[in-house]
């Protein structure tokens, strides 16, 4: 009997106001599409009723890209036409890719970019992810009849400006609008609902085929906040696939094996793998002779790679400062949180049940199409905004080759901060402006972002213009920058596009170096800014000399000239106390000279006017 399907109240809008969305997972190894359909997510299939697309693309000859299930066989006959796992390179520079193992592309260098040099051309990491978004939309359109107003697209939370960048860019290549990116463990914790949920902190555990990721959140207030991040990039479901052909090898005692051979082993362990989750053993036939692996063998081949995983969520349980027992949720996301093992010893590691009831391949594009369909405004009466938080710092460069943060790491963004800075010199007129990501206190210890300048200020003495900059990051974690001088309204802007990325390893450095050299950094913080101001003193004292010399007697005069000496000897010396002692001393033997320019300046004022009207 066919029922007729009755919405809840409220999660429908007009016919004609609902707004197709979808969320898509590009992942490294595979890719999926949702939708929310009739107030449920829903994993949209290709035709031939498969959910995942493999995220594989082959450039081949007379411009004929195949994506997905089409493209996989290539990648044993055709290997530097057909690119696996682009995702690594997405935000990359050329020096960060040549040190990935087990590559067979040719790599070109093009700028801060690298190009695959294929047989369709020479291709960006951005031409060929939208190549998969391009098949994923397609499928989309097709089964939901109609064009789409707009994406989320999920990225790992650790990924940079320059690599959500570049995922972004890969959408707009592909056609379609992002409305969002968003962070992969966020979205799993809301295809689980958790934001309905009470505040709490939840553990993402996502191992993928070639990653490692685990996410510790927490969530208060409508914020789901990043409190850490961890796990490892060269760790996933093919190193499980690795212990069966290692396995099958010295079992059978074979020692050698074409290139064909091994291919045909890796598909068939991969295969075994898999069945291994469902079954008590897995067989194949490898050249010509039987192999079969039990469950309990493999179990004991995978247990070491499975508390490889423990430890790094015992750490970044250790980094996100929280108590295990305190943590409510541990969601299981990823193909290979299947193995039955995995689940049991991550359960064990946390003293509870781990929430694995939605497929784990598919839990992160049903959360980000969830995301999609509000931010389309079709749920207006549920205006849940999820927020992120920011990685890194970002500030500016002020005198001294010092940085000074114009937004902390871990604010809640979408944000805008200003701050205002002033001139250096008397009539200056332009204004450089140095934008950097990072925790450390000198320009030289951080990334640089960006630089541009303010020209036309007005001339004015200095410090007394006021230049205001604005930073705004928006929910992608995506930085605009602009400055404007207040007085007479000239203003510049940009929209910071870092050409290449961190990697992984280099944040973490980064994090690691801010806490290693704050003592250092302090000191040699203070001793910049000792010197800035002694350049600031030397500066003042020659401009009221050039002006007002001959207010002064020979006595006066020399006394100031040689203190000034004293002072501009040792102003960027090492030597902190003594530049403070001379800047002192400079002041001192001002101070009369002060007092008669201004008694000057006020006299002057006051010429012609009666002493009733002040
Ligand atoms: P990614 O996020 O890297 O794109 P996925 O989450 O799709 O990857 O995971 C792919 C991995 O999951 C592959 O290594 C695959 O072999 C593994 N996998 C899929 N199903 C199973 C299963 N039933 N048991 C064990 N591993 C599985
Ligand atoms: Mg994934």
């Amino acid at each position: 009997m066919a029922l007729l399907q009755i919405s809840e109240p409220g999660q429908t809008s007009e016919p004609h106001q609902h707004k197709l969305t979808i969320g898509i997972d590009l992942g490294t190894t595979n890719s999926l599409v949702a939708s929310v359909m009739n107030g449920q997510s829903k994993i949209l299939m290709d035709e031939n009723n498969k959910a995942i697309l493999p995220s594989v693309v082959h450039c081949g000859k007379d411009d004929k890209l195949t994506v997905g299930c089409d493209a996989c066989p290539y990648a044993n006959t055709d290997p530097t036409n057909t690119i696996i796992s682009v995702k690594r390179f997405m935000g990359m520079s050329y020096k960060e890719v040549s040190t990935f193992k087990n590559c067979p592309y040719q790599l070109l260098e093009n700028g801060n970019n690298v190009l695959f040099h294929t047989a369709m051309g020479d291709l960006s990491a951005v031409e060929i992810s939208a190549g998969i978004l391009s098949s994923l939309k397609q499928r989309a359109e097709k089964s939901l009849g109609d064009a789409l107003s707009g994406a989320v697209i999920t990225v790992p939370a650790y990924f940079n400006d320059a690599q959500r960048q570049a995922t972004k860019d890969a959408a707009t290549l592909a056609g379609l609008k992002t409305l969002r990116l968003l962070n992969e463990p966020t979205a799993a914790a809301v295809a689980y609902g958790l934001e309905s949920g009470e505040e709490g902190v939840h553990a993402i555990y996502d191992l993928g085929g070639g990653t490692f990721d685990i996410s510790i959140l927490n969530f208060s207030k409508g914020v789901f906040k990043v409190l850490a991040t961890g796990g490892d990039t060269t760790l996933g479901g093919d190193d499980f696939d690795a212990l069966i052909i290692d396995d099958c090898i010295e079992q059978l005692g074979i020692n050698k094996l074409t290139l064909t051979q091994m291919q045909k082993i890796k598909q068939f362990s991969r295969t075994a793998k898999e069945t291994l989750s469902s079954h008590e053993f897995a067989e194949f036939d490898c050249i010509e002779k039987p192999y079969r692996i039990t469950k309990k063998k493999f179990e004991t081949l995978a247990k070491v790679l499975i508390k490889r995983t423990l430890l790094l969520t015992k750490r970044a349980i250790r980094d996100a400062q929280v108590e295990t027992e305190s943590i409510k949720d541990i969601i299981m996301v990823g193909g290979s949180t299947r193995i039955p093992l995995l689940r049991s010893m991550v359960s064990n590691l946390f003293n509870k049940p781990v929430l694995c009831s939605i497929n784990p391949d598919e839990v992160v594009a049903k959360g980000a199409a969830i995301q999609a369909n509000i931010l389309a405004g079709n749920k207006p009466q549920d205006d849940m905004l999820l927020l992120d938080v920011l990685p890194l710092s970002l500030g500016l460069e002020t005198m001294g080759g010092l940085v000074e943060k114009v937004i902390h790491r871990n604010t809640t963004i979408p944000i805008i901060r200003a701050q205002e800075f002033t001139t250096f010199k008397d009539g200056q007129t332009a204004m450089s402006i140095h934008v950097l990501q990072g925790e450390r206190e000198l320009v030289k210890d951080c990334r640089s972002l960006a630089k541009f300048d303010l020209q036309g200020i007005p001339p004015m003495v200095a410090g007394s213009a006021r230049i205001r900059i604005e930073f705004q990051v928006d929910a992608d974690s995506l930085l605009s920058v602009s400055a404007i001088e207040q007085i007479s309204g000239v203003k510049a802007n940009i929209t910071i596009k870092p050409s290449y990325g961190l990697t992984d390893m280099q944040m973490e450095k980064m994090l690691k170096d801010s806490v290693l050299f704050t003592k250092t950094d302090i000191q040699t913080r203070q001793l910049h800014e000792t010197q800035v101001e002694a350049d600031r003193s030397i500066q003042a004292i020659d401009s009221a000399l050039k002006k007002d010399k001959h207010m002064l007697d020979d006595k006066m005069l020399n006394n100031i000239l040689s203190v000034r000496t004293t002072l501009f000897d040792i102003a960027h010396s090492d030597d902190e106390k003594a530049i403070k002692a001379a800047i002192n001393n400079l002041e001192n033997s001002c101070s009369k000279f002060v007092e008669m320019r201004m008694n000057n300046a006020v006299m002057k004022a006051m010429q012609g006017h009666n002493v009733d009207e002040f």
